[in-house]
């Protein structure tokens, strides 16, 4: 991403202070807060999510320690893919068919 728009790409807010990297080859305008928290952009989450998933006991627990930003909160990864997880059992991606028909 970049800082045209001096916003953070983790959380949203103006102040963008630089360009980081994440934990993954990607990089994003980044805020001081979102910097000394070693925050993530939500992408990062997404991507660890299609790898980990809700198998944190076999996760790098590195990887459990980081945070996104998400309504004003930093949560950690555990918190952010059960809601996710969540969210996909109640709006599966699947319709169920014998239902609509
Ligand atoms: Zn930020």
């Amino acid at each position: 991403m970049t800082m045209l728009d001096d916003k953070c790409d983790v959380c949203g807010r103006p102040g963008a202070v630089g360009v980081a990297s994440t934990v993954i080859p990607y990089s994003c305008a980044y805020c001081v807060p979102c910097l000394q928290r070693n925050a993530q952009p939500d992408l990062v989450f997404m991507v660890m999510y299609e790898t980990i998933g809700i198998d944190f006991e076999t996760a790098n627990p590195a990887y459990l320690e980081l945070v996104t930003y998400v309504d004003g909160d930093y949560i950690d990864y555990r918190t952010w893919a059960q809601k996710r997880h969540a969210s996909e059992a109640n709006d599966p991606i699947v319709p169920d068919v014998e239902n609509n028909a």
